[in-house]
């Protein structure tokens, strides 16, 4: 039992939230009903704070709370995302909530990668350390958490439901797993990698391989969950928004509360994005900085709607039909959250790049010979950095923090391929193949002559 100590910020104040529409038709509803989009009007819902409550600390004593809480024992206030629980979600209690400590993640600073770019401050966020090898972490201990309270205020659900493209289903079946909820998982089949579908496996969730990409998945898992035992865990639901939102907040504490010029990061249904952007925008609100970075959204060019819709300056939206990609978990043609997306990119000045399957191969090796171990996803918005600081859109002096989504261990075939120029349509500058050589000591002699 994790120790239970009286956290200060227990002193009741009125710290709420609450689902309401975006399209500003100002319906609202309880994070605890089973509701996921406004019922008036359609639109997607999000978690609204009293952010007059909040005000009630001043942006130095919420800074100081949130640093006394990092890796503290008192349940559960040492994770990342619950260290901020008043921002997040103050409603559920602390017996209820399904954490693994996650998120405070590390930032690596890629002294070596950003020399060879001609940079000297570019950062990688590596979400991918976590406990089930993505960011998607971050948002499923909040989600699960509301479900296992309102179970146990007795309301009827059966099961959690997901589609994935391979992340989100290891993030719920870990915290279903460690909850004791029952998860259903929607996977295309032979679309995710070895690891991402032994994930859900191992932690007992009911896993479906079905012969459609992760749109045909979505639309599927739509229609289970509207039985409402059935409870939806895509990022549709924006309760995964409320905690991947303090990515942002914590990457600005760990740079001293500095904001950084640029935050980049691959984007494929676009919750995170739009998370990112919240949580940026809750602490302008509340005084903690006073301007908000820019924000690049990348794409790979075999699934990239929002590039198209960008490059209409948000003027169309039209779902495409995904390509593959090695970049597996954005491989979405018709996002969920773009109407979320088009507004934090507007509010945020952002812009949006894409990378081809060469280029992310490419990138990502090169990035791995300065010490990353990159995702495809990562090697996405790593390429997306080279082409804005190319087109001058991007100082080589400005401090750049490009977010690492998922671990590069979960995605082993996709460099084993590379390193034995096994990588369709991919020309592998980095190649580096093991040599195969006789077990003698001479053999190795002269196979390292080579080295020098
Ligand atoms: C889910 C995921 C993304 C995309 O995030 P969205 O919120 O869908 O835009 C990117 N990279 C990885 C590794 C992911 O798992
Ligand atoms: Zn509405």
């Amino acid at each position: 039992m994790p120790k239970q100590i009286p956290h200060p910020m227990e002193v009741k104040m009125d710290y709420n939230c609450w689902y309401e529409c975006i399209r500003g038709c100002g319906k609202r509803y309880s994070i605890f009903d089973v509701v996921y989009r406004c019922e008036e009007c359609g639109g997607l819902l999000e978690v609204k704070h009293n952010l007059n409550a909040l005000r009630q600390r001043s942006a130095a004593e919420w800074k100081s709370v949130f640093e006394q809480r990092v890796f503290s024992t008192a349940w559960p206030y040492g994770s990342g995302v619950w260290g901020k629980k008043e921002w997040v979600c103050p409603l559920v209690d602390d017996e209820q909530i399904v954490s693994t400590y996650e998120g405070n993640s590390n930032l690596f600073w890629a002294q070596r990668f950003g020399k060879q770019l001609g940079m000297d401050d570019l950062w990688i966020k590596l979400c991918g350390n976590s406990h089930t090898g993505s960011f998607k972490d971050l948002g499923m201990t909040v989600l699960v958490s509301v479900v296992k309270q309102m179970i146990a205020n007795r309301k009827p659900i059966r099961a959690i439901a997901c589609a994935s493209t391979g992340d989100t289903s290891a993030a719920l079946a870990a915290y279903g797993a460690a909850a004791g909820i029952p998860t259903v998982i929607l996977l295309p089949r032979a679309k995710v990698s070895t690891a991402q579908l032994i994930q859900p496996i191992a932690n007992g969730a009911t896993v479906l391989s079905l012969d459609t990409d992760f749109d045909g998945c979505m639309a599927i898992v739509k229609q289970l969950t509207e039985d409402p035992t059935i409870y939806l865990a895509n990022s549709l639901n924006s309760l995964r928004i409320e905690g991947q939102k303090t990515v942002g907040i914590e990457i600005i504490q760990q740079f001293d509360w500095q904001v950084p010029d640029w935050i980049i990061l691959p984007a494929g249904n676009l919750g995170n994005v739009r998370a990112l952007g919240n949580g940026l925008m809750m602490m302008l609100d509340l005084g903690l900085i006073d301007h908000l970075p820019r924000i690049a959204c990348a794409q790979a060019e075999n699934a990239n709607p929002l590039y198209r819709a960008y490059l209409s300056n948000f003027q169309v939206f039209e779902p495409v039909k995904a390509k593959k990609t090695v970049a597996s978990a954005i491989q979405i043609g018709n996002p969920v959250s773009y109407e979320r997306a088009r507004q934090t990119l507007i509010d945020f000045n952002g812009i949006v790049e894409q990378a081809s399957e060469e280029e992310i191969a490419n990138t990502s090796a090169q990035a791995d010979q300065t010490g990353l171990y990159c995702c495809p996803h990562t090697g996405v918005a790593l390429t997306a950095l080279k082409k804005l600081l190319q087109k001058g859109i991007i100082d080589p002096h400005a401090r750049v923090v490009v977010i690492s989504t998922a671990h590069g261990l979960k995605f082993s075939q996709f460099k084993v391929d590379y390193h034995h120029q096994q990588l369709e349509g991919v020309q592998a500058q980095y190649a580096n193949p093991p040599l195969e050589i006789p077990a003698t000591y001479e053999a190795v002699q002269s196979a390292l002559m080579k080295l020098v």
